[in-house]
């Protein structure tokens, strides 16, 4: 069951957080990843550590979402080495706290830039791909900001809502491909983009505001990188033949049961 042997992955932001804990367990099922990452030195420890856990099965492709010829090219290098791309998992995402009047154009356009325009820019780049090959399947990592506003999040909710629209499209598109394309809401998730967050913005404040994130979940904990994992490894696998166009909410209660 959820076997990936002989299939080819690519996850993009998978040098930290959600997305190393996606490529590790692709890889831990059979995959063969791709490693995306902009930073070189977070991509290649990740690869490296995965790599040594899982029989060599993870490779660091540098490159930045918001380039669609950075992406044009590492696609390409990853076809030249794997001969397809069956998943690709929509991960790297950054993070903007301020509401629509206080949100500058320039934060706005980057935070768009990398958590929508790099979702497009790797469908456009690898939906080809997968056509060719037959089929595939794509899993959008969105946020339950997608679905209910939280205070101050205007770009990021924007954002988020868009990675939803854009998976429904998709899904609709490629059906007859033969390629399901899914998203995941995760809720608070402790990772290295939740310590940034509160580190950036409550500065002395710490300890105080990581509980008051916890407590936000009805479970009364954040998630950890692997119960979104998971998650994702279901969605990529062919035991996910009939899900397509479909939004998964794994975030403690967050949504449903506040
Ligand atoms: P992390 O910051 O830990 O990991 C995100 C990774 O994406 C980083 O390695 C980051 O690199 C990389 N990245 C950012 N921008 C780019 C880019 N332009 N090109 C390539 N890589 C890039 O975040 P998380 O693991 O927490 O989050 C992963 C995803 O999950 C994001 O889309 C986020 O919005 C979403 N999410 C997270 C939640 C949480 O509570 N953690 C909740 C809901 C959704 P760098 O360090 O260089 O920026």
């Amino acid at each position: 069951m959820l076997r990936f042997d002989g299939k080819s992955a690519v996850v993009t932001g998978a040098g930290s957080g959600i997305g190393k804990a996606i490529a590790a367990a692709l890889a831990r099922q059979g995959a063969q990843v791709a490693i995306l990452e902009r930073d070189p030195e977070v991509g290649q420890a990740a690869a490296d550590e995965i790599s040594q856990t899982y029989d060599g099965r993870a490779t660091f492709y540098r490159c930045d979402v918001t380039s669609q010829t950075e992406i044009r090219d590492v696609a390409a290098a990853i076809v030249s080495q794997q001969g397809t791309i069956d998943c690709l998992v929509n991960n790297a995402g950054i993070a903007h706290v301020g509401d629509a009047a206080t949100t500058s154009e320039a934060d706005f356009d980057r935070v768009m830039n990398v958590n929508c325009k790099g979702v497009y820019n790797c469908a456009h780049e690898i939906l080809p791909i997968m056509v060719r090959g037959g089929g595939g399947v794509i899993c959008n990592i969105a946020s339950t900001v997608a679905w209910f506003g939280i205070g101050e999040r205007f770009a990021y909710s924007a954002s988020k809502g868009a990675v939803v629209a854009m998976t429904y499209s998709i899904a609709r598109d490629f059906v007859a491909d033969g390629i399901r394309c899914n998203a995941i809401l995760p809720g608070r998730i402790h990772t290295p983009f939740v310590d940034g967050f509160v580190k950036k913005n409550y500065p002395g404040q710490e300890e105080e505001m990581f509980q008051k994130l916890a407590d936000f979940q009805p479970v009364g904990r954040m998630g950890q990188p692997e119960e979104i994992a998971n998650a994702a490894v279901f969605l990529c696998s062919d035991e996910a033949s009939f899900v397509t166009g479909s939004i998964h909410a794994i975030d403690g209660g967050t949504i449903s049961i506040r």
